[in-house]
C-alpha cells in the first residue's frame, strides 16, 4: 500500500492526513469529503455561530412586531390621529354653521 492510498489531502488546510481523518461523503468519488473532520468541524461550527447570530438579530425585531404592547400603541396612535380628524370636522361644521 501506497502513502498516497492511506493519507489524504485536505483541500482546506493542505496537510496529508490519514482517510480516517476524514468523514465520509457518499457523493465524493473516494468516499471521504475534501476537507478534513477538524477542517470541517470548524466549518460547521462557524456556520451554526453564524446561523445563530442571525436568529438573536432576526429575532428582537420580530419580538417588537408581534409585542401587544406595540400592537395597542399603534392603535392607540390611529386612535389619536382619527380622533383629531373627527374634531377638524365638527370644528370646520362649527365654524361653518356659524358663518
Ligand atoms: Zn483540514
Amino acid at each position: 500500500m501506497s502513502i498516497g492510498t492511506i493519507l489524504k489531502h485536505c483541500t482546506n488546510c493542505g496537510h496529508d492526513k490519514s482517510r480516517s481523518e476524514f468523514y465520509r461523503c457518499r457523493r465524493a468519488p473516494d468516499g471521504r469529503q475534501v476537507r478534513c473532520k477538524l477542517c470541517q468541524k470548524a466549518s460547521q461550527s462557524s456556520t451554526v455561530a453564524l446561523a445563530r447570530a442571525r436568529t438573536r438579530a432576526a429575532a428582537p425585531a420580530k419580538r417588537v412586531t408581534m409585542t401587544e404592547a406595540e400592537i395597542i400603541a399603534a392603535r392607540e396612535r390611529e386612535d389619536e390621529a382619527v380622533t383629531a380628524a373627527a374634531f377638524d370636522v365638527l370644528a370646520q361644521q362649527a365654524a361653518a354653521a356659524h358663518g
